[in-house]
C-alpha cells in the first residue's frame, strides 16, 4: 500500500462519521503519490499525516434571542487548519448543514488553494449551522454579534482573516466587523469581503465569478480555444454565480441558466444580470421573482428535476461552471454535459463535482479546472484587501482586477506547468494538488515539529 493510500486508510477509521471531508482528502491524497514518491522527504517528516489534521478546531455555543423573545442556541466553528504560510484565511458559512466535518473539508482545500494562489496566507474555515433564510434583519445582526461575541478571541489581522461564504456577504461581514471593534476596541483588517466604505476592497465582491471566468479563458486558450460566442451554464444564483455569469457576458459567451436550492431558471436569451442582481441582492427572493420579471424565461422547481439530479447540467452548453455548493454535479450529470458536447467544467463553488465525476471529466479530456485553482480568486482578493488595510490604501477597480487576472493567470501556469512535470500535461488536478502541497509541505518541514 502507498504511503498517501496508508494515510487514507487510517482517516477513513478515524473519521467514519465526516464522509465529505474523506472525499476532500481523499482527492488531495490520491493525486499526490507522484510528488511523495519522487521525495521521501515527505514521507520521513510525516507530513501526511500532519497536514490532515487542523492545528485548531474552534466549537463554541452562539446564543442569541429573536424577535419574538426566544432565545435561540446555535453552534459556531473556526477550524484553523494550517498556517505554516501566513495566517489562517477562509470564509464563514452560515447555513443550517454546516458541522465540523463540512468545515474540515473546506478548510482542507482552503490550504492548498491559499497556496496557490502565490501569496502568503494559511488555510483555515468557520461558520454556524444557523439559517440566515426568513430571519429579519435585526435577527441577522443579533446573530452576528453573538457570533463575533466568542470567535473574536480567536482572530486578528495577523492570526486569522475570516471572510464570507455561503449565507455570508457584505452585510453579515459588516455587522460582525462592527462587533469585532467594539469588543477589542481596535480598528484593524480583521475581516475581509468588508463595505468599501470601512476597509473593503473594491473587486472583492466580483472576484470569485470572475476569477472562475478568467481561469476557464486560460484552460481554453491553451487548447486554441476560446469562450467567446460559447454557450454556457452556471449553477447557483449568489454570489460566485452572479459575477461567473456578469464576466461571461463581458468576454462574448452567453450564460442561459442559474438555480437556487428551489429550482432553476433557464433564460434561452441569456441571463438578465441586472435582474439577477434586484431578485438575489436586493430583494433576497426566489428565482420565480426573476421568470416574474422576464417574460420567456422559463423556470422549472427543484420537485420536477430527474431523481437525484440539477437539471441545470441538462440544458445543452459548451462550457459548464458550477457555483452553488458541493456535490452538486454527479456522474451521471458528467455524462449528459460530455454527451451534449461541453468542454469546459470550471468550479466556482467548493468540491462542487463528485469524484467520480471528475473522472469523468479526466478521462473524456476536456478542459477542467477543479475548485481550489478555479475558485481561488475570491481568497486572493482578500488578500489584496488584507494589504490595502494594512499599508492604508484603497486601489482603484481596476487595479485590483489587473491583479486578479494576473493571480489566476499565475495559478493557471503553476497548475500546468507542475501537471507537465508529473507528465499528465492536462490533468489540473494533479497540478493544484503537488503545486499547492509542495509550498507547504516545504515550509512545514522548515519551521520543524511544532
Ligand atoms: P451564496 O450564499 O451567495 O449563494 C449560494 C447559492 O447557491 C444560492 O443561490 C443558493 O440557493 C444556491 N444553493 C445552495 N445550495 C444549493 C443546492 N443544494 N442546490 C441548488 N442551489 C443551491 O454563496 P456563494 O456564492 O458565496 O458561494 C457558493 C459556492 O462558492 C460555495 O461552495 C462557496 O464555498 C464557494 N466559494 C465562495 C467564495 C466567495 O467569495 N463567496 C470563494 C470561493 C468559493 P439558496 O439561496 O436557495 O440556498
Amino acid at each position: 500500500m502507498s504511503y498517501a493510500q496508508n494515510v487514507m486508510e487510517g482517516l477513513k477509521q478515524k473519521y467514519a462519521s465526516e464522509p465529505v471531508f474523506l472525499q476532500a482528502v481523499q482527492e488531495v491524497l490520491m493525486t499526490l503519490q507522484p510528488a511523495l514518491d519522487k521525495d521521501p522527504k515527505y514521507q520521513k517528516y510525516k507530513i501526511l499525516e500532519r497536514i490532515v489534521e487542523p492545528e485548531r478546531a474552534i466549537s463554541f455555543r452562539v446564543e442569541w434571542v429573536d424577535d419574538k423573545g426566544e432565545i435561540q442556541v446555535n453552534r459556531g466553528y473556526r477550524v484553523q487548519y494550517n498556517s505554516a504560510i501566513g495566517p489562517y484565511k477562509g470564509g464563514l458559512r452560515f447555513h443550517p448543514s454546516v458541522n465540523l466535518g463540512i468545515l474540515k473539508f473546506l478548510g482542507f482545500e482552503q490550504i492548498f488553494k491559499n497556496s496557490l494562489t502565490g501569496l502568503a496566507i494559511g488555510g483555515g474555515k468557520g461558520g454556524a449551522d444557523f439559517d440566515p433564510k426568513g430571519k429579519s434583519e435585526v435577527e441577522v445582526m443579533r446573530f452576528c454579534q453573538a457570533f463575533m461575541n466568542e470567535l473574536f478571541r480567536h482572530i486578528g489581522d495577523t492570526i486569522d482573516v475570516p471572510a464570507g461564504d455561503i449565507g455570508v456577504g457584505g452585510r453579515e461581514v459588516g455587522y460582525m466587523f462592527g462587533q469585532y471593534k467594539k469588543l477589542t476596541k481596535s480598528y484593524e483588517g480583521v475581516l475581509t469581503g468588508k463595505n468599501v466604505l470601512f476597509g473593503g476592497s473594491l473587486a472583492r465582491t466580483e472576484a470569485t465569478g470572475y476569477g472562475n471566468v478568467y481561469f476557464a479563458q486560460s484552460m481554453m486558450e491553451s487548447r486554441g480555444d476560446s469562450l467567446e460566442g460559447k454557450t454556457c451554464v452556471v449553477s447557483g444564483a449568489g454570489n460566485v454565480a452572479i459575477y461567473c455569469c456578469e464576466k461571461l457576458w463581458q468576454i462574448g459567451a452567453k450564460p442561459v441558466t442559474v438555480c437556487d436550492s428551489r429550482g432553476m431558471i433557464y433564460d434561452a436569451d441569456g441571463i438578465k444580470v441586472d435582474v439577477l442582481k434586484q431578485v438575489k441582492e436586493v430583494e433576497r427572493a426566489s428565482l420565480t421573482r426573476y421568470a416574474e420579471l422576464v417574460p420567456g424565461a422559463k423556470y422549472t422547481p427543484v420537485t420536477d428535476y430527474p431523481a437525484g439530479r440539477n437539471a441545470v447540467w441538462s440544458v445543452p452548453c459548451e462550457a459548464a461552471f458550477p457555483c452553488a455548493t458541493q456535490n452538486e454535479l454527479n456522474l451521471e450529470d458528467a455524462k449528459v454535459l460530455l454527451a451534449n458536447g461541453c468542454k469546459c467544467v470550471s468550479e466556482g463553488a467548493n468540491m462542487p463535482s463528485t469524484l467520480d465525476a471528475v473522472h469523468a471529466f479526466l478521462e473524456a479530456g476536456i478542459c477542467y479546472g477543479p475548485a481550489k485553482a478555479a475558485n481561488a480568486g475570491g481568497v486572493a482578493t482578500s488578500q489584496l484587501e488584507m494589504a490595502q488595510n494594512a499599508s492604508m490604501q484603497a486601489w482603484d477597480f481596476e487595479t485590483v482586477d489587473n491583479k486578479l487576472r494576473g493571480i489566476m493567470k499565475h495559478i493557471f501556469t503553476s497548475a500546468s506547468e507542475t501537471a507537465k512535470e508529473f507528465g499528465n500535461a492536462h490533468n489540473l488536478v494533479l497540478g493544484a494538488n503537488i503545486a499547492g502541497f509542495r509550498k507547504v509541505a516545504d515550509a512545514m518541514i522548515a519551521q520543524g515539529v511544532c
